[in-house]
């Protein structure tokens, strides 16, 4: 029997390890032939279609997430044409809801199935002719072609996830990619009602033994960034230290993601912390909303304030990059609450922030409740919200926009810094910027660093022109070009040390040292002149010098 599966991504850095995790378990099996296709979603669907063809397999099996959803169905309805008597069956997070819609509107889908699919889906292979037994198949969905009627058998848990063969152990896991993922748990304690781990119980994970062998195959493979896939790393403090040390020992060879919970941040955790080496880790600290009435609203326990302080100490860190993010379109979450989280987030100084719209998802309580909860969404994917009762539709599109131009500013690293003074120097900058950005429009395209500037600086010389200097220093410190306006008030020094000695004046080192084979600039503020050196005459790159000059 030829199992093909058809693996679809939303671009080519990323991809599924359902394959690799799946096949791991039976790849011993001699009658079954694995084969793969695989696309990102701007591929052709008819081409891909036709390579699946090719193959000629008597099962194809796709996942489909949100992105990948409505490519996989323009696929496989192609496909399907090609291949008589073909077997389909899908899986993935999209399933997690009911899917009697979905299998009665696609009745090329042999059978979908929700949950885990290491142990399920080879059940289903192993009882492929006997519909009679489908029904003994953890979190199969099918519609029984005989009499029409729609079965399902809940959702699949692998039991025992720490005995499941590595996905690392398949042929088809990719070592190509810039980064894997590595799960070491399953399940999440929290009960977050936009989420799908919000109803993933009971919590399974591997061994440190278990992670530290595969750590040492992945690191064999020279990979150097690993997505650690555990929703509840920090829950239990003594494992945590654990992994921790564990992955110090790859310190400068490897770096690591982790979701981390700032709530439940003990102290012993606070001081391992703060002892490992800078860029071991890339931390995501889970906030989603600062306000407790939103939080209690979503079924999402912990203590706020303690969250707070958490996120506080972690964003006091220098040796660990600190992302955290907020929601907009949850439940009683408000522009001006979200404006107001994002200036606290701000405040606390994250490294990064992000601002999502609210997804409502397919199997989670956020779905179920929609309608008590006054939520509106898509109906297709990625089911976005639309409008709450307490956002407008015109308040969703202002909250992107809000994430838009965060992302252009605050999580870019020239415009961090500048975009940090005017969000908590300048009332209202937030929500006056982004509509001065709106009004440009320039939201819904790509925007180089270089014009982000340029617009950045005009902004200011029109609204808070006090703040103009620091944009010119921000424009200067980045490396962008001293001939164009934001640079400012800047002019070559040939004899910086005779000019010093003309007016009398002494050089006070801020950054670098001085060193006669430089280049150096003279830029004139409002609060003084401040000298700037570069290695190169085309200064192309960013000043490795800089000093103010005072009176004595
Ligand atoms: S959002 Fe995070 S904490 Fe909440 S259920 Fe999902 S994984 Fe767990």
């Amino acid at each position: 029997m030829k199992i093909l599966w058809l693996d679809i991504n939303s671009s080519y850095s990323h991809s599924s390890v359902a394959l690799p995790a799946i096949h791991a378990q039976v790849a011993h099996v001699e009658s079954w032939e694995w084969c793969v296709v695989r696309g990102t979603i701007n591929d052709s669907p008819g081409a891909i279609a036709a390579a699946v063809a090719e193959h000629k397999p008597d099962i194809i099996a796709a996942t489909f997430w949100l992105f990948t959803h409505q490519m996989q169905i323009e696929i496989l309805s192609r496909a399907v044409q090609l291949l008589d008597g073909v077997k389909v069956i899908c899986g993935g997070p999209e399933f997690l809801g009911d899917n009697e819609e979905f299998l009665r509107h696609h009745p090329f889908v042999t059978a979908v199935l929700r949950g885990e699919g290491e142990i399920a889906f080879p059940m289903w292979l192993e009882n492929l002719d006997n519909i009679e037994d489908w029904d003994l198949i953890q979190g199969l969905c099918y519609i029984n072609p005989e009499d029409g009627s729609y079965h399902d058998e809940g959702i699949a848990r692998v039991a025992e996830f720490a005995s499941l063969k590595y996905p690392e152990e398949s042929e088809f896991f990719r070592w190509d990619k810039p980064f894997v993922q590595l799960e070491t748990t399953r399940g999440c304690f929290n009960t977050c009602a936009f989420c799908v781990s919000g109803g993933e119980k009971p919590i399974r994970s591997q061994s440190l033994e278990q992670v530290a062998a595969r750590l040492e195959n992945i690191h064999a493979h020279g990979i150097k960034d690993i997505r650690v896939l555990d929703r509840t790393f920090n829950y239990d403090t003594a494992r945590a230290l654990d992994m921790l040390s564990l992955f110090e020992q790859y310190a400068g060879e490897m770096r690591f993601h982790l979701e981390i919970h700032p709530s439940l941040l003990s102290e012993q955790l606070k001081e391992k912390l703060a002892t490992l080496p800078a860029g071991l880790l890339h931390l995501e600290a889970g906030i989603q909303s600062l306000d407790i009435n939103v939080l209690e609203e979503c079924g999402r326990r912990g203590s706020l304030s303690r969250s707070i302080e958490g996120l506080t100490f972690l964003a006091s860190l220098t040796n660990v990059e600190v992302h955290a993010d907020l929601i907009a379109g949850l439940p009683l979450y408000t522009l001006e609450m979200l404006a107001e989280d994002v200036v606290r987030l701000v405040e606390i100084g994250v490294d990064e922030l992000q601002i999502e719209s609210l997804k409502v998802l397919p199997g989670t309580q956020m779905r179920r409740k929609a309608q008590e909860k006054g939520l509106k969404y898509s109906p297709l994917p990625p089911y976005e919200i639309l409008s709450t009762s307490a956002m407008t539709p015109h308040d969703i599109r202002r909250a992107m926009h809000i994430s838009r131009m965060v992302d252009f500013y605050y999580n870019s690293a020239p415009w961090q810094d500048i975009t940090r003074t005017l969000i908590l120097m300048v009332d209202g900058f937030l929500l006056d910027f982004t509509r001065y950005l709106e009004e440009i429009m320039v939201l819904d395209s790509p925007l180089s660093l270089e014009r982000r500037g340029v617009i950045l600086y005009e902004y200011c010389q029109a609204h808070c022109p006090d703040f103009t200097d620091d944009v010119s220093f921000a424009w200067i410190r980045g490396g962008f070009s001293l001939k164009k306006g934001p640079a400012g008030n800047v002019r070559k020094l040939k004899d910086v040390d005779g000019y010093i000695a003309e007016r009398d004046v002494q050089m006070i080192v801020i950054n670098g040292s001085p060193d006669p084979s430089l280049k150096y600039y003279l830029f004139t503020a409002s609060d003084g002149q401040y000298v700037f050196g570069y290695t190169t005459e085309a200064h192309h790159s960013a000043p490795v010098f800089c000093g103010l000059l005072i009176n004595p």
